[in-house]
């Protein structure tokens, strides 16, 4: 974001340079199984998902990417172990981006082979290394997983596909550990202007994963480093996109749909403030216009500690307030509540449609 990265072509997807951090994921479907594959890239791509990154662990799986690729609304990245044939099996499919994952693929006639016809392709390649990938001799030379082992194994492979005048080149130096993550990229930064791919691998299970991935990736936006992100979670890929957005939605660099505040509660509270905010998130999810609606658990506070939302309810034992800028608009019953909100997200949407 704005620190000259190069830009770079997936499908018709920029990434680098001033276009929007990109949001990617991963499908977990097995790849040959090409109905469930796509069911689950559509869903994605419904989440506000951009880029959707395919494993292929055999040949099988590398042919069936033509007849995903055709159905595909978006982008599509082949994450490639070891073999080779199965990259170049990959760019005949049709696929717009190629992973060549780390330590795997090191002879460089290959690389070469490889290099030739993504470049014929106009294919773009996502190089870069991992904690568990970096070679015996790096590992010797630093004593270890560091941030310099990291990004010195990253920069190796880009040369590798450099002196193959490839140029079109996306790069990540994960782990799992955010500290070291959020240095090596630091220290990649520094050195090359390709658009960087961030994220923490094996980041975890839903909320303690959603947590060092916000903090990962949060401090690498922040200050301005990273084009794409992904979060990896051990959950359903709807959850990483979903995940995603909110760090973005967080740093303000992005936002899709409604954005739901709610407030803590404390003694004043007499509204179910939680389960107000799960109903709202999940009635108004498909809602077109970037609106923040707060949820707070007292009409006294509320309105005027969320007085920059769009519009916000609160309540109290008898009634229900709607507020816009901190300011009543109506007043309601507590069944009435979310009908009336909706009746206030229509005239919003007519307002503001055009
Ligand atoms: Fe407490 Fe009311 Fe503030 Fe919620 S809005 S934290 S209930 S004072």
């Amino acid at each position: 974001m704005g620190r000259g990265t190069k830009v770079i072509k997936v499908g018709n997807v920029e990434i680098g340079g001033d276009n929007p951090v990109r949001v990617q994921s991963m499908t977990k479907t097995p790849t040959v199984d090409v109905k469930s594959t796509l069911r689950q890239i559509k869903s994605l791509a419904k989440k506000g998902c951009e880029l959707v990154r395919l494993g292929i662990p055999d040949k099988d799986s590398a042919l069936a990417l033509g007849k995903i690729k055709k159905k595909s609304p978006i982008p599509i990245i082949a994450d490639i172990h070891f073999d080779y044939r199965l990259a170049l099996i990959a760019l005949e499919q049709g696929v717009d981006k190629l992973r060549l994952n780390p330590g795997n693929i090191k002879n460089s006639k290959y690389i070469s082979l490889i290099a030739k016809e993504a470049k014929a392709r106009g294919v773009p390649i996502r190089v870069g290394s991992n904690a568990g990938s970096l070679s015996r001799e790096i590992l010797e030379k630093y004593g270890g997983v560091t941030p310099e082992a990291l990004v010195e194994s990253a920069l190796s492979e880009i040369r590798l596909l450099e002196e193959n005048d490839f140029t079109d080149i996306v790069v990540s130096v994960k782990s799992s550990s955010v500290p070291l993550t959020i240095q090596a990229y630091k220290l990649l930064s520094s050195q090359v202007k390709y658009p960087l791919h961030i994220g923490i691998t094996e980041a975890g299970i839903l909320v303690p994963g959603s947590v060092r991935s916000a903090v990962g990736i949060g401090i690498l936006l922040y200050e301005g480093i990273g084009d794409t992100i992904r979060v990896s979670l051990s959950a359903s890929p709807e959850k990483e996109v979903e995940v995603a957005y909110h760090i973005l939605e967080s740093l303000e660099l992005r936002q899709r749909g409604i954005k739901v505040i709610s407030c803590p509660m404390c003694a004043r509270a007499h509204f179910p403030v939680e389960k107000v905010a799960r109903e709202i998130e999940k009635r108004f999810k498909d809602f077109p216009l970037d609106i923040t609606i707060a949820v707070m658990g007292c009409e006294v506070n509320g309105p005027g500690e969320a007085k920059w939302a769009d519009i916000g309810i609160a309540g109290s034992n008898k009634r229900v307030i709607i507020f816009k800028y901190g300011k009543i608009v109506k007043e309601t019953t507590w069944e009435k509540a979310i009908l009336e909100l909706e009746k206030e997200l229509e005239k919003w949407k007519e307002v503001n449609s055009n």
